[in-house]
């Protein structure tokens, strides 16, 4: 039953992994981040690198949201989510179906393909697929990038694969510290042990080796695969599966830390869609010029999936000289530099942004 639902999440899961860098929403990838720009694109709209404080925002809500699902439903990710579980359970499903015999090495040839298009979808997630997909053949970088994940990921999953999760995923170790008595856990029922078959199927069927009879165990990935294995023996003599789900999901614990994710998550999503659709930032140069004249050095950051066309102009007791119209594609950053001329005593100018329904005001300084 529990094998089922976990394939169906997994399945799930893999599909949306790999198909999320050809979703376009605004004519970007809904989440990538552009090396060479220093952006981040996320679900239409864009993070410059000196918003960094928003990344770090939505760290910290990522941190906060691990804390509180793996208080509440214990090693879900483990088992469940985590891509390499997904990767080794689906090509170990797939070896089965093959044949039982020569599993490992029916295994370790699907591995192959699918480390190839793990190695390709995390590619995706900086370069956009169809760029990708031409720069294979183009681009040595990329093609050298594309061939040393290949055969890392490759190596980690055929020749370390579950020894990851035990000794080496740092997730793994921290979690049991954020665990308490309730934590969702899979435990096998020892008063019950007197009726258990000591048949071993749970053992049998355990990817990481466990034998839950013997207790908890911080290796367990709970994945369920025990539970299902004991109730195909169980159940014909009219009872319960040995091991099974343990702990409490609804208390108090799970509200307050749920309430303060949510409200984390809902803070995060309000600060960026609130933000403006652009910024505008300005600097007096720092150059010896005749009297009268000053330059000035502008940036201005398009938010918005859209084009903008905008001009820049000053207070009129100055006169702007230089490029101030301009237009802004999607998602772009543009900079350049006005000198102004004033006519008479200036000690401070405001700039005005203006064009598109925008308008951002503004001072600076005059010498
Ligand atoms: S599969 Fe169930 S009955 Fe068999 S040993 Fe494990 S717990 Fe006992
Ligand atoms: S003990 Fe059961 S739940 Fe834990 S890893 Fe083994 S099979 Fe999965």
């Amino acid at each position: 039953m529990w094998k089922q639902y976990r394939r169906t999440v997994e399945i799930l899961q893999a599909l949306l992994i790999t198909g999320l860098p050809f979703l376009r929403i605004n004519g970007q990838s809904a989440l990538r981040f552009d090396i060479g720009e220093l952006r981040l694109y996320v679900f239409g709209t864009v993070i410059w690198i000196r918003e960094f404080y928003l990344l770090l925002a939505a760290i910290l809500f990522m941190l906060l949201f691990i804390t509180f699902v793996t208080a509440i439903f214990g090693r879900i990710w483990c088992g469940w989510l985590c891509p390499q579980t997904v990767l080794l359970d689906l090509s170990e499903s797939l070896a089965g179906r093959i044949g039982p015999k020569n599993g490992k090495t029916a295994r370790n040839l699907l591995l192959f393909p699918l480390s190839a298009m793990v190695s390709l979808t995390m590619i995706w997630y900086f370069v956009p697929p169809l760029e990708t997909m031409k720069a294979l053949f183009t681009s040595v970088p990329i093609t050298a990038f594309f061939l040393v994940l290949w055969v890392l990921v490759y190596l980690e999953l055929a020749f370390l694969g579950r020894k990851f999760c035990m000794s080496v995923c740092p997730y793994a170790m921290m979690q049991n510290a954020l665990f308490d008595k309730d934590t969702l856990v899979i435990e096998y029922d020892q008063s019950r042990d007197d009726t258990c078959m000591k048949c071993d199927s749970c053992v049998q069927v355990c990817p990481v080796g466990i034998d839950i009879k013997q207790g908890l165990s911080t290796r367990c990935i709970a994945c369920a695969e025990c539970i299902d294995a004991c109730r195909a023996k169980s159940e014909p003599r009219g009872l319960p599966p040995f091991p099974n789900y343990k702990g409490r999901i609804m208390r108090a614990k799970t509200f307050w830390m749920g309430g303060i994710t949510a409200a984390a998550g809902i803070l995060l999503t309000l600060i960026m869609v609130l933000r403006p659709p652009v910024d505008f930032l300005i600097t007096r140069d720092q150059e010896p010029l005749p009297q009268g004249l000053n330059r000035y050095s502008w940036t201005v950051y398009n938010n918005s999936g859209r084009a903008l066309d905008l001009e820049l102009s000053a207070t009129p007791d100055v006169t702007v000289i230089g490029e101030h119209t301009f237009r802004l594609k999607p998602f772009e950053a543009v900079r350049g530099k006005v000198l102004l001329k004033a006519s008479g005593t200036v000690r401070n100018v405001r700039f005005t942004l203006s064009g598109n329904g925008i308008s951002i005001r503004k001072d600076a300084g005059f010498l």
